[in-house]
């Protein structure tokens, strides 16, 4: 599953440039994730590093956007072709 970004985000900006796939970017009010690159951080490291840093826990799994493990490295390799996945 993507991740996505609550209202519960004070905007704070800090996870932004923990995403190892620059999923996030400032929105209107609040950050936002591009489901289409979240990997759950799946390829780079065991946690959701935009949940790790967040003082709020803004970051939640998107349950509208559900994926596999399967379907988290397929997307994984589609944005970063040729690199090999950590994890
Ligand atoms: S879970 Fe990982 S890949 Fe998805 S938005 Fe957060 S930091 Fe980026
Ligand atoms: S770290 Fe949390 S509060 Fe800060 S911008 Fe990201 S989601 Fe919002």
């Amino acid at each position: 599953m993507a991740f996505k970004i609550t209202d519960e985000c004070i905007a704070c900006g800090s996870c932004e440039s923990e995403c190892p796939n620059g999923a996030i970017s400032e929105g209107e009010e609040i950050y936002v994730i591009d489901a289409d690159k979240c990997t759950e951080c799946v390829g780079f490291f065991s946690t959701q590093q935009c949940f790790d840093v967040c003082p709020v826990e803004a970051p939640v799994r998107d349950d509208d956007n559900a994926e596999t493990q399967d379907d988290l490295l397929a997307k994984f390799r589609k944005l970063h072709p040729g690199k090999q996945p950590k994890l």
